[in-house]
């Protein structure tokens, strides 16, 4: 495994505009960048993926040569652009890019990662993944595992939410238990999140900034634009580099030791005893289930029971609220519980 994304009790910071939109534009943004210390790379967006025809798709090679022009007064900083195809991949190459990213809407296409891994064959370069538009877990890993696959070191998850029906008043929606999930699967996979994709409003980034660092990222991607108004893409979301400095000052990061206080730890072991508990429950639940699938089959009654069903969960949400319990959390848990009792009713009785 590389270690090119690692930072000691730090999060690596990448920072820059959606798009290169001219020199003046990168140099300005450079100078500004350059003051704040903790900034790691910066993200130069230069070809668009765009959804619709006809707007700025990026300025490709011109973009990349200025890049190279301007990377040798910036020795502390590297220089990171999105890649879609094995041809973009070969120009970033060309321009000394030090590390690339694969966009949301090519991570969710396998032909797509293929051939760039393909691409990436033999070749050094950091690999940044973004998650695919949908809530796919499995697409998001099997493109990290492609990456992986073909040589690359140097992996790192990019959590740019999801656009889904509701989005939470964000551009896209978090859904904070799919990074979660992944962190669980890959543990060792530096996770990082780009609160600019997921807010789509600048006066959100650094809220969603602080809720990345209290959930254990690893690190931020944030768009940072010299004068965002003017910005060609994204102009709603990028913040300046005055305040990226002003986010920076304020995040506040967890440690990351594993040395927990005495209380905490024996509040664990508590939560750990109620789990098995809740484990025993509802292994008892279920063989009284079992018990009545019997029942109904030697009494020809249906599985599903409606006013059964109706009259248990008002009383269980009545019960809950009167105990300070969220009631649209419990009816989830009802709902859950419920269902896998019909479903386990209804395996019983076609089993033979
Ligand atoms: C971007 O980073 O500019 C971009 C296009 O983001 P995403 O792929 O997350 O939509
Ligand atoms: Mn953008």
């Amino acid at each position: 495994m590389g270690s090119f994304f690692s930072k000691n009790n730090a999060p690596f910071l990448i920072a820059g505009p959606c798009s290169i939109e001219s020199r003046g534009q990168l140099e300005a943004l450079l100078a500004a960048i350059a003051g704040i210390g903790e900034v790691d790379m910066i993200r130069c967006g230069v070809w668009k993926p765009r959804t619709r025809p006809g707007d700025f798709e990026g300025l490709g090679e011109e973009a990349l040569r200025w890049i190279a022009e301007q990377k040798p007064r910036y020795p502390h900083l590297r220089f990171a652009a999105e890649v879609a195809t094995p041809s973009h991949l070969e120009q970033c190459l060309k321009y000394g890019i030090d590390a690339v990213w694969i966009g949301a809407r090519t991570s969710g296409n396998p032909f797509s990662v293929s051939e760039l891994c393909e691409a990436m064959k033999g070749v050094s370069i950091p690999v940044l993944v973004k998650n695919p538009l949908i809530p796919d877990i499995k697409l998001w890993a099997g493109a990290i595992e492609r990456v992986r696959n073909a040589g690359i070191g140097d992996v790192a998850a990019v959590h740019r939410g999801f656009f889904l029906d509701n989005n939470l008043g964000y551009r896209n929606n978090p859904l904070w238990k799919i990074p979660i999930e992944l962190k669980r699967q890959y543990p060792d996979l530096p996770l990082f999140c780009d609160p600019s994709h997921i807010c789509g409003k600048a006066e959100l980034v650094a809220k969603v900034s602080q809720t990345a660092m209290d959930l254990s990222f690893d690190g931020l991607m944030i768009e940072t634009h010299p004068a965002p108004a003017d910005a060609l893409t994204d102009a709603r979301q990028q913040i300046t580099p005055q305040q990226l400095s002003q986010l920076i000052a304020e995040l506040r990061i967890p440690v990351k030791d594993n040395t927990l206080p005495d209380e905490m730890q024996m509040l664990r072991h508590e939560i750990d005893t109620i789990d098995g508990e809740l484990l025993q429950l509802l292994r008892q639940r279920n063989d009284k289930s079992l018990k009545i699938a019997e029942i109904k089959r030697a009494n020809n009654l249906s599985v599903l029971q409606l006013d059964r069903w109706e009259k248990l969960l008002q009383s269980h949400l009545a019960q809950a609220e009167a105990m300070g319990l969220s009631v649209e959390y419990v009816r989830r848990i009802f709902e859950e519980i419920h269902a896998e009792s019909v479903r386990l009713q209804n395996e019983a009785l076609h089993k033979d």
